[in-house]
């Protein structure tokens, strides 16, 4: 059966000494989940996250990011391989902050995922729809060419790797919320599509997660939704008691 997970994507925010405090006070609330949970810190903090997390079940480190480049020069770019090298296990890639702000399309995403699954780094491929594709009803058909053309040259293995999230542009960081009926209609949808490319027991066994403006008072109802598992939460993330009620929330596996 697939895993429930919540994932706290930090984005550009905390110093080191914040960063370990939030991990510390975090582990101080829950030293071991039920529940897997992912850490996104900013690249510096990739190391001393992992320390601190690195003996306890149930909890990862992914990087935010990866470059489509394995090595070279690329000024300022981080590759897979360098956040493997690490301890992080995992990748954000497609967020929809690197699509807006950074121009990240589809052909790009899909070497990201390419170089994350070559160093061994599990991809947390984001998808979501602007708020103009859900007023105008097609945020289906952008939802299928975000996995489609991203994803799914990849083998069943491989894709057996990749943990999805679902996250409404217009629910990020705004305090909108999708409502577990409009969620759920999409995680369905992501299913299906799955199932098409690569059979029912491959899609059953795919993490798909929540993102947009998810809070502990909101987590449950969306959490309980049959095909949402799991969350990738971000402002909340940055609260250790906050984001431990919203890992308490998810339904257990
Ligand atoms: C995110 O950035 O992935 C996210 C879901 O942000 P927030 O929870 O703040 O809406």
């Amino acid at each position: 059966m697939r895993k429930n997970i919540v994932a706290g994507n930090w984005k550009m925010n905390t110093r080191l000494d914040d960063a370990v405090a939030l991990v510390d006070e975090f582990l101080n609330l829950c030293s071991e989940p039920q529940t897997s949970v992912i850490l996104a810190p900013p690249f510096p903090y990739l190391v001393p996250v992992v320390e601190l997390t690195k003996d306890l079940n149930n909890i990862g480190v992914a990087a935010q990011n990866c470059s489509q480049n394995a090595s070279g020069a690329f000024t300022g770019e981080v590759s897979a391989e360098m956040i493997a090298s690490t301890g992080a296990e995992y990748v954000i890639v497609g967020h929809s902050e690197r699509r807006q702000y950074f121009k990240e399309d589809e052909l790009i995403l899909s070497e990201k995922v390419n170089k994350a699954l070559q160093n061994d780094l599990n991809p947390i491929y984001c998808v979501g729809e602007l708020r103009d594709d859900r007023e105008n009803g097609n945020y289906k058909e952008v939802i299928e060419k975000q996995l489609t053309k991203a994803l799914f040259h990849l083998s069943e293995l491989e894709m057996r790797k990749v943990i999805l999230a679902y996250e409404p542009v217009w629910a990020i960081g705004t305090g909108l919320t999708a409502t577990p009926e409009q969620a759920e209609e999409v995680h369905a949808f992501i299913r299906s599509l799955l199932a098409d490319q690569y059979g029912d027991e491959l899609a059953n066994a795919t993490s798909i997660l929540y993102g947009g403006s998810c809070k502990p008072d909101n987590a449950t109802e969306l959490f309980a939704c049959e095909n949402i598992d799991g969350g990738l939460i971000g402002g909340a993330s940055l609260k250790a008691a906050e984001f431990h009620a919203i890992v308490n929330a998810v339904k257990p596996s």
